[in-house]
């Protein structure tokens, strides 16, 4: 199985600003001692590519460092050319994934997930929508079936829902933290709160009621799997309480699913903010190997 990295961009941040840029390197080099994988490295997309599912305006201000202090603060992120250059990388990696995903069955992005990236405004870390990227990629070389967005990281997917929810071959399903960011929600096909504190066994129930109505809306043809590490209960942004084990059931039921039916897989890991950082890679680094 291939899985592409773009963990050598890096970007300028403050010491204040608690991002967790290591998470990818430390993802990254677990990721590459797992038998069956072959980490690669993705050619970045163009601004055109951005350009083509989100509004020509965000992506020339995303560009040229022209947002505004508040839109800066609505990214969670400085903007600098590094962090510019690094988005085309990192969404290359979901657009290569998908690629191989479509032709070898699996793949897997040491990244993206980036899903609060709406159509015309970037938020919560996310200033491209890499699955939106990945999919108009796909399709223009070609792929014209059904689509799931299984998003499983703590937080809604409002902007897979924003740019996704609307094409009626496409289904956005989120399972997430009821009082988490972000607050004001953007309706998917399925959305799902958990409430705060929720552990293993209650999540797991809910997940499995989800799965059930999945194939109301199949079948599909290509999968995307938001394996967010964030539901952690040593996560600082999480609010629920899934141990390591309870998230390796999660990742296996999920992909389970999708291989049971066949449906070729993009695994990317979204979110993730665990003290210490390098349980949230241990996380993401089984979700990966779950998936091989
Ligand atoms: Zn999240």
């Amino acid at each position: 199985m291939l899985a592409f990295t773009h963990d050598r961009w890096t970007f300028p941040l403050p010491a204040t600003n608690r991002f967790p840029q290591e998470k990818y390197r430390l993802v990254r080099e677990r990721v590459e001692r797992l038998p069956g994988v072959e980490v690669a490295e993705a050619a970045p997309i163009s601004w055109e590519d951005a350009a083509r599912v989100h509004d020509a305006e965000w992506v020339r201000r995303i560009r040229h460092g022209l947002l505004t202090r508040r839109e800066e603060a609505a990214l969670g992120l400085p903007w600098s050319p590094e962090l510019a250059e690094r988005t085309l990388h990192a969404t290359g990696s979901t657009v290569a994934a998908t690629e191989a995903a479509l032709r070898d069955g699996t793949a897997a992005a040491l990244g993206g997930g980036t899903h609060h990236a709406a159509r015309a405004v970037g938020r919560g870390y996310c200033l491209v929508n890499d699955v939106a990227v990945a999919l108009d990629r796909a399709r223009a070389g070609g792929f014209s079936g059904r689509v799931l967005v299984l998003d499983l990281d703590v937080h809604q997917g409002d902007g897979n829902a924003d740019l996704l929810g609307p094409d009626p071959a496409v289904a956005v399903v989120s399972v997430h933290g009821e009082r988490n960011y972000p607050f004001e929600r953007v309706p998917g096909d399925i959305d799902v709160d958990v409430p705060d504190r929720t552990g293993d066994a209650g999540y797991l129930a809910i997940l499995d009621d989800v799965l059930r109505r999945l194939d109301a809306l199949g079948p599909f043809d290509l999968a995307y799997l938001l394996a967010g590490a964030d539901p952690w209960e040593g996560d600082r942004l999480g609010r629920l309480a899934l141990t390591e084990t309870g998230l390796e059931e999660r990742d296996r039921r999920a992909i389970g699913w999708t291989r049971e039916r066949g449906i070729p897989l993009v695994v990317t890991l979204s979110g993730g903010y665990g003290e210490p950082i390098a349980t949230t890679a241990d996380i993401h680094a089984r979700t990966v190997s779950l998936a091989v």
